[in-house]
Parts: structure tokens; sequence; C-alpha cells
């Protein structure tokens, strides 16, 4: 049984390579390269990592904003909020 390497592209035995947790085939010598996944599979891990920790900055950033709009320490809105709060 014959599995091509998903990272150098060589036609090995089965067991001459390992299957990794996305279904790629990664022959020994990648692997004694350190070689675990294909590079665009590491690019998407990497991508991923990187989206969360954007994402997660974007929100504690906007809570910190919103914290400072509240405050009325940002923005000089508390006139308007105080004319909202006398309505309600
Ligand atoms: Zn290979």
């Amino acid at each position: 049984m014959l599995k091509k390497c998903s990272a150098c592209g060589e036609v090995v035995r089965r067991r001459d390579c390992h299957k990794n947790r996305y279904g790629e085939y990664i022959c020994r010598q990648c692997q004694a390269k350190g070689i675990r996944f294909t590079p665009w599979r590491v690019f998407l891990h990497n991508g991923k990592k990187w989206l969360i920790s954007f994402l997660l900055l974007l929100v504690a950033t906007a809570i910190v904003i919103l914290l400072f709009w509240w405050g009325g320490q940002l923005f000089p809105v508390t006139v308007l909020f105080d004319a909202a709060n006398k309505s309600v």
C-alpha cells in the first residue's frame, strides 16, 4: 500500500509514513525534519491562533472603550446621557 507524503510529495509505503490528525500522510524523512503537518496546515493552524488572539484583543478593546464611554471620560456625552436618564 503506497501513500503520497503530503509535505514533500514523495510516494512511500504506508508503514513508512505517519498519518496526522488532519488525515495527511507524512513520510519518515519529513518527520525527522520535524514536519508534522503540511505548510498549508501549519499556516491554517497559526492563522487560527492569530485570528483568535486578534478577536480577543478587539473584544477587550471594545470593553475598555465602552467602560470609558459609560464613564463619560472618553467623549463629552455626559450631558446627553443625563438628558436620556431624565427622560426614562
Ligand atoms: Zn515527506
